[in-house]
Formats: structure tokens, C-alpha cells, sequence
């Protein structure tokens, strides 16, 4: 199995892309932490996962990726359970769409907070545990850090900085054989989608799109697998576009 005995810490994952990360990583052979701020939902993934892979190593654990002493939380207790941390995928993200007139300060740092700043405590949490052995950092930026999006100028600015995060991360932590590398999706037909994007929108980017579609969250997982395995021992510092084509 292609992630056989490795151990990873995956944000955002009670539903959409990371839940099904989540999966596909059990399949593969991690043991695996998932997060989310919301117990219930919690609750639930890890009984989706569980339902389906009847001998899933899950550890579930309510951490705010904004709050630094729920991320040192998450880090001690999956090291405290299973020895090590050998991949970390910065998942957890919110996208709301407001314009720029209406949106606030505090709405917009909140973006800022979670999206990046979570992104950069999760990572220098990873350090500590992956600076001896290596390890694999995967965070997910968007096709919009690249393309922007009107009412969304928060999420764009957030995704963008992830991929400045990613760069100088992968040159930084190189020296200690940590990879740092980004997944840029397209659109992708979750929860976030849903509340966030009006179905004239959608419409519209899957026309522009090559492949003529938006994403189904299994559509990402592969590329997840590949980053977070050993597979890909020799990629740092990419940003690799999952879009169907939409931008090129
Ligand atoms: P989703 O809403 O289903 O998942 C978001 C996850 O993040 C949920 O598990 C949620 O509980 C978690 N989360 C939110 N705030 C958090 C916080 N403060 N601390 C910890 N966890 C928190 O949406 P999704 O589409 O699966 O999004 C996953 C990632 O993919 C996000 O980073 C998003 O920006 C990115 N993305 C999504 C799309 C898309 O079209 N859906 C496109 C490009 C990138």
C-alpha cells in the first residue's frame, strides 16, 4: 500500500475534499488524525470512515486551525497515539462570499486567520515532529489564488498567500527532506460550493472548463496520495493545478 505505516494529520476533514482525503488515506494504509471545529460532524466522519474500513486507525480531534493552543493539541495527541507524524495536509478552509463594500474588517481577517495563518501554526507545529525523519506538508490552495474571483476577495488573498507559504516552506524545510507542496482545485461540488456559489457561477467556470465539469472531491485524492507518499520523494515547492483544465 502505497501510504503503508505512515501517519497523517489531515485539517478540515469532516466532510467534502477532506473526508474524502481521509478515505483514501485509510485505503492506502495511514493511520490517521482528522479535525474539524464541529463534534457532531466529527462524530459522523469518523463513522463514515470506520463503516467503510472496518480496521481504520482514526484518532478524531476538535481543533480550530486559528487557535494555536488547539493546534499544539492535535500534534501532541496524534504523536501521544501513534509515535510519529510523518504527513500533514492544511485542508480546513471557509470561503464566503461577500463584496468588498460590505465586507468587514473582522470577516475578512477571519478568512486570513483560518485559511493562512492555520495553514502556517499547523506547519510550524509539523516541524517539531517530521525535522528528524522528513516528512510531507500538502496544503490546499484554490484555482482562485491564481485566476481571482469577484466577492471573494478574502478566500482569493488567503489562497494566494498559501502558495507564497508553500514556496518559501519547501525552500526553508528542505534541509530537514520536509516537502512542501500545494493542490490548486477548480471547483469542486462540496458543502462550501453549495452554501458559497450561486449555480449561474458553477455553470459558467465548468463551460470554461476543458474536461466540461466541475470536480467530485474523489475526482483530488489520487494527487494526495502521490504528495503525501514516497512516491513523490523528489517534488517540493509545486503548485499543482486540479482544475479539469480551467486554468493553464
Ligand atoms: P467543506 O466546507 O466541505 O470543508 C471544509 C472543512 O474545513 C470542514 O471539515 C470544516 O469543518 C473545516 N474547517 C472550517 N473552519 C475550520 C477551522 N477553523 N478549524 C478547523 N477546521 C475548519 O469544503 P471543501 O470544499 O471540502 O474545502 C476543503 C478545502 O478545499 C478548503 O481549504 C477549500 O478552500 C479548498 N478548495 C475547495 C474548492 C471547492 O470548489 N470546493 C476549490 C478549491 C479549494
Amino acid at each position: 500500500m502505497r501510504l503503508e505505516g505512515k501517519v497523517a494529520i489531515i485539517t478540515g476533514s469532516t466532510s467534502g475534499i477532506g473526508l474524502e482525503i481521509a478515505k483514501s488515506y485509510v485505503k492506502n494504509g495511514a493511520y490517521i488524525t482528522i479535525c474539524g471545529t464541529n463534534e457532531e460532524k466529527l462524530k459522523k466522519a469518523k463513522e463514515i470512515i470506520t463503516n467503510e474500513y472496518n480496521d481504520a486507525k482514526v484518532l478524531s480531534i476538535k481543533a480550530d486551525v486559528s487557535n494555536t493552543d488547539d493546534v499544539i493539541k492535535l500534534f501532541v495527541e496524534t504523536n501521544k497515539e501513534y509515535g510519529r507524524i510523518d504527513i500533514l495536509i492544511n485542508n480546513a478552509g471557509i470561503a464566503p462570499s461577500k463584496s468588498l463594500e460590505e465586507m468587514t474588517d473582522e470577516e475578512f481577517i477571519k478568512v486570513l486567520n483560518i485559511n493562512t495563518v492555520g495553514t502556517f501554526k499547523c506547519t510550524r507545529e509539523a516541524i517539531k515532529y517530521m525535522k528528524e525523519n522528513g516528512g510531507s506538508i500538502i496544503n490546499t490552495s484554490s484555482f482562485v489564488s491564481l485566476y481571482g474571483s469577484p466577492s471573494q476577495a478574502a478566500y482569493s488573498a488567503s489562497k494566494a498567500a498559501i502558495n507564497g507559504l508553500t514556496k518559501s516552506n519547501a525552500k526553508e524545510l528542505g534541509k530537514y527532506k520536509i516537502r512542501v507542496n500545494a493542490v490548486a482545485p477548480g471547483v469542486v461540488m462540496t458543502e462550501m460550493v453549495k452554501d458559497n456559489c450561486n449555480p449561474e457561477t458553477i455553470n459558467r467556470l465548468n463551460m470554461m472548463t476543458p474536461l466540461g465539469r466541475g470536480a467530485e472531491p474523489n475526482d483530488l485524492v489520487g494527487l494526495y496520495v502521490y504528495l503525501g507518499s514516497d512516491e513523490s520523494l523528489f517534488t517540493t515547492g509545486t503548485i499543482i493545478n486540479i482544475d479539469g483544465g480551467l486554468v493553464m
